[in-house]
Order: structure tokens, then C-alpha cells, then sequence
């Protein structure tokens, strides 16, 4: 097996040089087209200083030139941090002074915006890119573009490749050890914590995976997911790029556009935030035809109700199977193996998040961190080589989180006799009424299962007399309508009374993570009444 993902990204090249490696609306690049415009500018890169342990953040839309500042950074033994393009200002400065970034690149039409955020860190270097001389400048879907606020100071990505064309990067071997990406948690419990996830943890996810979840030579993979999150930038993109498949990029996501290119590409694979297939499902033009060369559609990093699963196979004939990372685990670590259908437990109606992958040890601990008898419920421990040594400038941090290498998750399982993992919710979450504990997510599912209800998360609100109660938030179907009172009562008809809300208020959108996942914390901290 490869050392490093280099290593791995030339095997693919030697196999089928001339295979589409990326495409993006009507433009191709082949594995050898990549491979040479990714050492060009490995070269400029080089010449602007850049080096082995750097860090250098992507602040980019799923685009084709994201995977080429990946491989570049890769051969020069470099990290990539991915940085959210939604981020602005002091969300953008924080992660690039933490990581200590030297150098960013970013689209045309962020650069007026960038460099004033940087002025005074720790970058040397910032360089924009203009779209590449495959794709139609004139596609408005090519780039969302504004007009060009200011140059970059050093440079377009695009001229630079073509100045360093035939030239490469000083000889670097990568090691298992190097980190290719800087990964920044979801924050949705929290401030977000740099994840170092080294070429051992991102092969070892790309090996299991592919393996797994059946990708292999022939494939298309939709990069449905952000290319800055854990899950886009592997289980998407790595994972295509180290195998001889064709990587989809669509830009920044829409999903009518994604839903195009799912039928004009014919797509066999993506993994993409519930959320993102919701989007999918609201449009009145989608059809069984737009996923018929779908093999395997995964849906990870935030629960799924089975009413959506089962929504989704009536009217796609598609069936979206579950799995479950965390930025720790450098994405998908547990999930539904293709084929296979995840049970439901019962009583709790909680939708399985698949079996252990191959190499990962799963178990359920008590408090103390001892195993718990099978069935019952604890705090899920994870080790295998899909872990990540620690979080960067965090050895404290680090500690608590990965004692004796072993991950503490945070989040609540229960592991069947079969093997099964059932997530039953966040640690930090459970509800506490008048001492009955209440899973929000056991709720959650209950509303998804009224008709009407797109979205729902619960939450728990201090009460004087009760601790606290279940105050329920909630996005309703475009066109479609219930009350308040009409939920609470349908609540009651499937769950205990002290686990139904008391309040339900409505919004038009939850307040979510670039990822995708709903911030309860977000819902917590509105005072009094909450908004309507
Ligand atoms: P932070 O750690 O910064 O608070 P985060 O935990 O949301 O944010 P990620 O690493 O992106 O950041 O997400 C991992 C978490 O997502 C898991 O700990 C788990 O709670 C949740 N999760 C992932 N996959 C699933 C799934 N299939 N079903 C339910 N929850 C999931
Ligand atoms: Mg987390």
C-alpha cells in the first residue's frame, strides 16, 4: 500500500493517464492534465516560500481548482486548511490565526474582502484564481462572479500554472505522519478545533471506504458535500482522486444545479449532508430519472429521520444510506454497507449509522471509560488509523478528547448483537425534565414524521418549575401548514407526555452549520420566547 497520498495520486496516474480525472460543467481534465498543472504549481508555490509542515488555507467553492491546490500542497509534503467561503471577516481570521497559515488562495471575487481580514497575520502570500481555460467563461454557472474587486498580489492560479508549466516542486516523500489537511470541527458544540488529519488517517478512510461503499474504476462522484468540511474533502474528493474515477465539481451548492449534474453526469456516487438532499427533495422537477446511474447515496455527519429515508425511496427509488464520522475520524468511520438497509431500533425509532468499517474499534463506555454490556447505551469510544493524532496547538485539548489515543466522541450509542451502531444523541444534549432525561432527537424524529414538517430540532429551555422543558423549532414544507397545538398533539401520540413539547415555535430555516447540521445551541441560547 502507498506511503503517502502522493504516492497513491501517481499510481492512479500511471494506471489510466488519459481517464477524466475532474469535470465541472463543460469543462474535463484529464489525470495527466491534472497531475502536470498540479506540480506547476507545486513549483509556484514553492517559489513563494512554501514548504513541507506549511499550512495554507483553500478559500474556495467546490471547484476543479480545489483539487489542484490539494495535490500541489501534497507534493510539497504542505497542509491544506480548508477555509469555509461563507466565512467573513473575524470567523476567517480566527481559524487563520490559529493554524498559522503562510498563504491562501482564494476566487477572483474574494480577494478584496480576504486581504483586508489578513493584514497583519501570519500569510506572506495570497494568490486568486480566474476560471481555467477548459471551462466555458461564458457558463454564469462557471463562476458566481462579481466583477473583480482587486488583483491579488501574487498572482492568478491560472497564470501561474501556465508560467511553471514543465517545471515541479523540489523531490518531497511525504510520510503516513505528514498532515494533509487541517480540518476545523463543525463548531456546533463549541469553538471549532483544528483536526490534523495526516496521509495514514486520509488513506486509511479513502482504503475502507472505497473498498466498503464499492468505488472503484468507472465511477462518477458528485462532490455534493463542501470541499472545506472533513467528509467533501475525502469521501468526495480524495476518494475520487486516488482512484480511477471521474470527480464532479459543481461549485458553490445549489441544489438544482446539483440535481443536473446528477443526470447530465451520470453520477454512480455521492455523500452529501441531509440537509443538501432535503434541498433536493423540495424541487418539483426532481425524478427517479435524475438518480438512475446511482449505485450508493450516503448521507452523513447529522441524523437522519427514517421518515425522510423512507420519503426519499418513494418518490426517487433511491435509497440514502446512513453514516456517521466525525472531523476526528477524518470523515465516514461507521456506515450502512451498500445494499444493505439500516434497521431501526425500537422503542426509540432511531435510524441505524451503519456497522464499523474495517480497522476501526467501536465500543460503548460508561463514565469511567469501561465497556458496557452490548445493548446498552454509553458514550461511544473510537480508535483505528482513521483517527487523528490530536488537534493542532492543543495538547490539552487533545488529551481529554483522545486518552491513551482512544476517541471520545461526545455522542451516545448503542451497539446491537449484530454490530449495529445506533446513535442515540449528543452527550452534551440530553434534557433533563423534572428528572425524566429526554433525547432530542427521539422528538425530533417524531415531528419529521407529520407531513408537513421539513425541518425540526428540539431543545431544552430552563424552566423554574420543571428543570427544563422541550421546546420544539421547527421549518414547515414550502406550501404546506400545522399549528402549534396540532404538533404538540401529534407528539402525544407517539411519545410520553413529558417527552412532548410544551412550546413549538416556527421558523422559515433552521440555523445550521456550513455543514449542514442544525445548531441546537444556536436555538438554546434565544432568550424568553424565541423568535417567530
Ligand atoms: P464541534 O465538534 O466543533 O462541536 P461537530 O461535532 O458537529 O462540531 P463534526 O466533526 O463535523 O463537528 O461532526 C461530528 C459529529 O456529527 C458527531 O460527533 C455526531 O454527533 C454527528 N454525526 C455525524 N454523523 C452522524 C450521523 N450519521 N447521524 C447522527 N449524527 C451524526
Ligand atoms: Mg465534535
Amino acid at each position: 500500500t502507498p506511503g503517502s497520498l502522493v504516492a497513491a495520486w501517481k499510481a492512479r496516474v500511471a494506471k489510466n493517464p488519459d481517464g477524466i480525472a475532474l469535470r465541472y460543467f463543460d469543462g474535463v481534465l484529464s489525470a495527466r492534465e491534472v497531475d502536470a498543472a498540479s506540480d506547476a504549481l507545486a513549483a509556484a508555490f514553492e517559489a513563494r516560500g512554501t514548504g513541507r509542515g506549511d499550512r495554507v488555507g483553500v478559500y474556495l467553492q467546490n471547484v476543479p481548482q480545489y483539487a489542484l491546490v490539494l495535490l500541489a500542497l501534497w507534493k510539497l509534503g504542505a497542509t491544506a486548511l480548508g477555509l469555509n467561503p461563507m466565512y467573513r471577516g473575524r470567523e476567517l481570521r480566527r481559524i487563520i490565526e490559529d493554524s498559522g497559515a503562510v498563504g491562501v488562495v482564494c476566487a477572483d471575487e474574494d480577494v478584496h474582502e480576504t486581504l483586508g481580514t489578513l493584514a497583519g497575520s501570519s500569510v506572506r502570500w495570497l494568490i486568486s484564481t480566474s476560471a481555467l481555460d477548459c471551462q466555458s467563461k461564458n457558463d454564469p454557472r462557471v463562476f458566481a462572479t462579481t466583477e473583480r474587486h482587486a488583483p491579488a498580489p501574487d498572482g492568478d492560479l491560472v497564470a501561474l500554472i501556465g508560467e511553471f508549466a514543465g517545471r515541479g516542486p523540489s523531490p518531497v516523500e511525504p510520510t503516513r505522519d505528514d498532515v494533509a489537511f487541517l480540518t476545523y470541527t463543525s463548531g456546533t458544540t463549541g469553538p471549532p478545533k483544528g483536526a490534523m488529519n495526516t496521509h495514514g488517517n486520509v488513506l486509511g478512510v479513502v482504503a475502507t471506504c472505497a473498498s466498503w461503499m464499492g468505488v472503484g474504476d468507472g465511477d462518477v462522484v458528485l462532490a455534493m458535500a463542501p470541499l472545506f468540511h472533513i467528509t467533501g474533502a475525502v469521501v468526495n474528493a480524495t476518494i475520487s482522486l486516488l482512484t480511477d474515477t471521474t470527480l464532479v465539481l459543481a461549485g458553490r451548492f445549489h441544489p438544482e444545479v446539483v440535481l443536473e449534474a446528477f443526470a447530465e453526469h451520470q453520477v454512480t456516487y455521492t455523500i452529501g449532508s441531509i440537509t443538501a438532499y432535503n434541498a433536493i427533495y423540495e424541487l418539483p422537477q426532481a425524478g427517479p430519472e435524475h438518480f438512475a446511474t446511482a449505485k450508493a447515496l450516503y448521507s452523513g455527519g447529522a441524523p437522519i429521520p427514517p421518515a425522510t429515508v423512507e420519503r426519499f425511496r418513494e418518490r426517487f427509488g433511491v435509497y440514502l444510506h446512513n453514516g456517521y464520522g466525525m472531523t476526528e475520524t477524518t470523515s465516514a468511520v461507521i456506515a450502512v454497507p451498500p445494499g444493505e438497509r439500516a434497521p431501526v431500533h425500537l422503542p426509540s425509532g432511531t435510524l441505524s449509522v451503519g456497522k464499523p468499517l474495517p480497522h476501526l474499534t467501536a465500543r460503548v463506555v460508561d463514565l469511567h471509560g469501561d465497556p458496557v454490556p452490548c445493548g446498552q447505551q454509553g458514550e461511544l469510544e473510537l480508535s483505528g488509523p482513521q483517527v487523528v493524532p490530536g488537534y493542532w496547538g492543543k495538547p490539552e485539548a487533545t488529551r481529554r478528547a483522545m486518552p491513551e489515543g482512544r476517541l471520545r466522541t461526545g455522542d451516545v450509542a448503542v451497539i446491537d448483537e449484530e454490530g449495529w451502531v445506533y446513535l442515540v444523541d449528543r452527550l452534551k444534549d440530553q434534557i433533563n425534565v423534572s428528572g425524566y432525561k429526554v433525547w432530542p432527537r427521539e422528538v425530533e424524529d417524531a415531528l419529521y414524521e407529520h407531513p408537513s414538517v421539513l425541518e425540526a430540532a428540539v431543545v431544552g429551555q430552563p424552566d423554574a418549575y420543571r428543570g427544563e422543558t422541550v421546546v420544539a423549532y421547527v421549518s414547515l414544507k414550502a406550501g404546506l401548514n400545522a399549528t402549534a397545538e396540532e404538533l404538540i398533539a401529534f407528539s402525544r401520540e407517539r411519545l410520553a407526555a413529558y417527552k412532548c413539547p410544551r412550546t413549538v415555535h416556527f421558523l422559515s430555516d433552521l440555523p445550521k452549520t456550513q455543514s449542514g447540521k442544525i445548531r441546537r445551541a444556536e436555538l438554546r441560547d434565544v432568550d424568553g420566547t424565541g423568535p417567530d
